[in-house]
């Protein structure tokens, strides 16, 4: 399953943001210095031929696509884009992943019933999150991607999943699963495997099962985003060290992203960010788009570029295509990454937007 087949599920969602704006005058500001670039996530689908590749490839670099995201090791893909001129990274499914189930049934999360995603996944089957508390997990993250980033046609690392279970999911999809979510349910809420109980122990001294109401713990909370930030900051020193680039495709807002799935992406060391601005999803308009972006923007401070991630399907116009991205631009977006294939309507849009001066 790819991660279009894998979105149908609604798995990505989450609420929407209520944190205040970024000042508009330092937002214009920002955009008069930046530097626009423009990234496509790819599922490579073996079909393609050469010469619809290269034409593809061709079109997109000439209407300001910088780069792609390419869901699989098709090096035919990877050299087809960089013979374009795209940037390549390969996008990496980073804790949750199915592979070690049979190996390694010990290394996955469990829930605060003691269940493990190992044997029973949370939602739906192809949830099989791995516990970022156990050195073997990230030493075996590791590994992935520097082998990944040793191959000559691979410039840069881009981690999706990377995050835990989504403990709320939004309320549109409450019905879908049969469940109300209007708090921390147990069997949503990870990890509470011995490991993960002993390090926290180690860390804050308290013993989790002495915490009567750990959903509430913020020392808990902390612990699970520096879980995860610890683990991707360790890739980012691997994809640094091989002089290649690390980005994250990540939930919307910083809060919504540390509030439903515990990711703290603005304090994490990367090169760039792909916040996942899927308004429909979040059954949201295109100035929400906007909203999205000024949040994260203002958070991040300067560490390194936001890129909005717009989902193509969710625009049902080429007009509101272009509000979105021009919402994105003027609220701080350093450019954004396109989900779906990209029609030349849309490239003809991007390539107008981006090259106009924004105001
Ligand atoms: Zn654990």
């Amino acid at each position: 399953m790819n991660k279009r087949e894998f979105l149908k599920a609604g798995l990505l969602v989450g609420l929407a943001s209520q944190v205040p704006l970024k000042g508009e005058a330092s937002a214009i500001a920002f955009n008069k210095k930046r530097k626009v670039k423009n990234w496509v996530w790819v599922s490579p689908n073996q079909k393609d031929t050469d010469d619809e590749l290269k034409i593809r490839y061709a079109a997109w670099k000439a209407a300001g696509i910088t780069g792609v995201f390419i869901e699989a090791d098709s090096e035919r893909h990877f050299r087809a884009a960089k013979a374009r001129g795209l940037a390549t990274h390969r996008w990496m499914w980073t804790f949750n992943r199915a592979e070690l189930i049979g190996t390694h049934p010990d290394w996955y999360s469990k829930n605060r019933n003691g269940d493990s995603c190992a044997d029973k996944p949370p939602y739906v089957k192809h949830y099989r999150w791995l516990c970022p508390s156990r050195p073997e997990v990230q030493q075996y993250l590791e590994q992935q991607v520097t082998e990944i980033l040793n191959k000559d046609y691979i410039d840069g690392i881009h981690l999706d999943y990377v995050r835990y279970c989504d403990v709320i999911l939004p309320v549109n999809l409450w019905a879908k699963y049969n469940i109300e979510q209007t708090k921390e349910l147990p069997e949503y809420d990870f990890c509470y495997c011995d490991v993960c109980r002993a390090k926290f122990k180690e860390q804050y001294g308290i013993e989790l099962s002495d915490i009567q109401y750990p959903e509430a713990s913020l020392s808990w909370r902390l612990y699970r985003y520096n879980n995860v930030s610890r683990v991707v900051n360790s890739l980012s020193g691997i994809a640094h060290q091989h002089k290649k680039a690390i980005t994250a495709a990540v939930f919307p807002t910083p809060e919504v992203a540390r509030r439903i799935v515990r990711q703290d992406w603005t304090n994490w060391k990367l090169d760039g960010v792909c916040p996942m601005i899927y308004h429909g999803f979040y059954k949201e308009g295109v100035r929400w788009i906007g909203d999205a972006v000024a949040e994260g923007v203002h958070f991040l401070a300067g560490a390194f570029p936001l890129y909005a991630g717009l989902y193509l399907s969710d625009f049902k116009s080429d007009d509101e295509f272009r509000q979105g991205l021009q919402n994105a631009l003027k609220n701080g977006a350093a450019g954004v990454s396109l989900f779906g294939n990209p029609s030349q309507q849309v490239l003809d849009i991007l390539k107008e937007e981006i090259t106009k001066p924004i105001i």
